[in-house]
Parts: C-alpha cells; sequence; structure tokens
C-alpha cells in the first residue's frame, strides 16, 4: 500500500455519535483537493460505541484506521500515538467533535505548499461555549505567554499541520505530561496562523471537566517554565526582607515605649501565612518531582489493545 500525502488524526474518547458526520465531512473536503489521505481514529478508552463504529468505518473505507487503547490515556496521549502511525507527508490534528471546521484544512494544506511547515489554527471566536470556559481559557494563553521561554501562539488549539520533518522530532519527544501546542512551537521551523471560527460541538458534552482542565494547564506550566519553582525564591526574598526591615521598626517601638506588635495574634499570622508559603512551595516542588518520577519510570506513553486490519499490516 503506498503511502498517504496527507495523515489525519483525530482523539476520540466517547464521540459515537460524531464519528460517522466526521468521516463523511473529512471525505468530501478532501476530495476537492484531490490528495491522498488516511484517517487516524485514536480510541481513548472510549465507554460508548465509538470503537464498534470505528470498526465498521474502516470496513466500510481502507483508509479510516482504527488504533484502539487499552484504557483512557488523555487527549494528549491519543494525539501521540496518532503521530506515532501516522505516515503522510504532512500531518493534521483535529478534534472529533467537529468543533475544528474540516474546511480549514484545505487553507492549511495550501499554506504548507508555500513552505510552512507547522500551520496552527488561530481562534477567532469560539461558539456555544460557557463564558466561564472563555474566560479560564483566555487567563490560561495569556499566563502560558507570559511565563514559559518558548513562544506558544495565542489561543491555538492541537487543530495544525505539522510536516513529517516536525511530526519526526516530535516523536523523539518521549514526555509524558504533555502539551503538544507548547512541543510544537518549541521545535521552531516555518510557523505560521490560519484563523478559524470554532464550531459548536457536533454532539455529546465536552470530555474536559474542570479537573481534566487544571492538570492539562499545569502540565503545559510544568513542562515548559521553572517560574513556579522560583516563585519560593522570590517570597523567600521578599519574607526576608519584610523581616530585617522590622527589626529596626520593632525596636524603635519598644523603646519608645509603644505597645504595638505585642500579643500572639501578630506571632500567629505570620506563623501561619510563612507556614502557608512553605506548603504551597513544597507542594509545587511535589509537582514537579512527580512528573520527574513519572518520567524515569519509563512506562509506555499509552497500551494499544487492538488495531483493525489493515493498518496492522503495514505496521
Ligand atoms: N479526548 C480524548 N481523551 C480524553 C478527553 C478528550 O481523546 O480523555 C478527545 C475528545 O474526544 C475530542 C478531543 O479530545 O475529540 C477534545 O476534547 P473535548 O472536545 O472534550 O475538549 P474541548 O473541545 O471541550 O476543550
Ligand atoms: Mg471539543
Amino acid at each position: 500500500m503506498t503511502e498517504p500525502t496527507l495523515s489525519i488524526i483525530a482523539p476520540v474518547y466517547n464521540e459515537a455519535e460524531s464519528l460517522p458526520t466526521l468521516v463523511k465531512r473529512l471525505r468530501e473536503i478532501l476530495q476537492t483537493v484531490e490528495v491522498s489521505w488516511e484517517l487516524l481514529l485514536i480510541d481513548d478508552g472510549s465507554r460508548d460505541r465509538s470503537a464498534e463504529i470505528m470498526r465498521s468505518l474502516a470496513a466500510e473505507d481502507p483508509r479510516v484506521r482504527p488504533v484502539i487503547f487499552a484504557r483512557n490515556f488523555g487527549h494528549q496521549i491519543a494525539v501521540t500515538a496518532g503521530l506515532d502511525y501516522s505516515r503522510g507527508r504532512a500531518v493534521v490534528i483535529i478534534d472529533a467533535d467537529l468543533q475544528d471546521p474540516p474546511e480549514v484544512i484545505v487553507e492549511m494544506l495550501a499554506r504548507w505548499r508555500e513552505g510552512y511547515e507547522v500551520v496552527y489554527g488561530v481562534r477567532t471566536d469560539r461558539e456555544g461555549e460557557s463564558w466561564f470556559k472563555l474566560f479560564t481559557a483566555s487567563l490560561f494563553y495569556r499566563l502560558i505567554y507570559r511565563i514559559t521561554d518558548v513562544t506558544i501562539p495565542l489561543d491555538s488549539g492541537d487543530f495544525r499541520l505539522l510536516d513529517r520533518k516536525v511530526v519526526d522530532v516530535l516523536n523523539q519527544m518521549r514526555e509524558r505530561h504533555r502539551f503538544l501546542r507548547g512541543m510544537s512551537a518549541w521545535v521552531g521551523f516555518r510557523q505560521i496562523g490560519v484563523p478559524y471560527s470554532r464550531a459548536k460541538r457536533f454532539a455529546g458534552e465536552t470530555k474536559y471537566p474542570f479537573k481534566k482542565m487544571l492538570r492539562f494547564a499545569s502540565d503545559a506550566i510544568t513542562g515548559f517554565s521553572y517560574f513556579p519553582l522560583q516563585l519560593a525564591t522570590y517570597l523567600g526574598f521578599l519574607s526576608a526582607g519584610i523581616s530585617i526591615l522590622a527589626i529596626p521598626v520593632v525596636i524603635v517601638l519598644r523603646a519608645s515605649g509603644s505597645q504595638a506588635f505585642l500579643g500572639q495574634a501578630t506571632t500567629l499570622i505570620a506563623v501561619l501565612f510563612l507556614g502557608g508559603v512553605q506548603l504551597i512551595s513544597l507542594g509545587i516542588l511535589g509537582e514537579y518531582l512527580g512528573r520527574l518520577y513519572d518520567q524515569v519510570k519509563g512506562r509506555p506513553l499509552y497500551i494499544v489493545r487492538e488495531i483493525p486490519e489493515p493498518l496492522k499490516q503495514i505496521r
């Protein structure tokens, strides 16, 4: 079987209702650009009929290639598996819920043919998302932008096209706690954004509840910044500075017979404040240490349970 020009990767977690439409819309749009393609559907341990539907979609069209995980490993890991299995000269990552309009791929391909190696989608507006999601997302992107060493384009998601050269580099970066949009900025190459408006979810609910969003944010921050670790140093200098200044002040106040700073409350507040700061700093250390430990264990990033036929033959 010859290698396709374009690989499309869609991570899937309980998206049974969206899958047939996703495949249909991709097929229609790719017909217009006349490239050979494959669609890698990564089933990230779905509990609904996603895997079953994938098998039947693959049976109908050999360009559809499911990879089925043994359990849920998370969105970023599912995309990683897609990158590992992709064979195209260009690779597009797209959400399975049709929030990233497949039509934008045409423009991404045009940019790629102009010589750009990373073409990322920039969300100009987002339909049907809660104000909370919009607010936290905007805060997150701006925070990441300020405290990390890589320039991650504002409001770009994982919807992007990567040249084979970029995919090969990313495939060598086997970090467990992954923030792919950061990693694909970090590698360099010629990059450009294409604006698009993010659609509503086709069906179902978001698979990113608040807890997962927090974990995602802390993976992004710890993966690309030492700022939280340095925070302890800054706070240490700050409180040491304040106490040095306070010594002469208190001496003068006492000598002049003032009653200020007498009593337990002041002491208690100072002790609790510093205790809190120390515990938070320890927690931050723990975040990095835990990730370090995970990495050192060197377990595989994901476990594949099943690869329905056609794909198996080529790997
Ligand atoms: N997803 C996944 N594993 C997970 C969570 C999500 O593969 O543990 C997939 C999901 O099926 C979708 C994409 O990742 O295709 C983006 O997730 P979602 O649409 O829920 O995120 P949102 O768009 O709400 O940020
Ligand atoms: Mg979505």
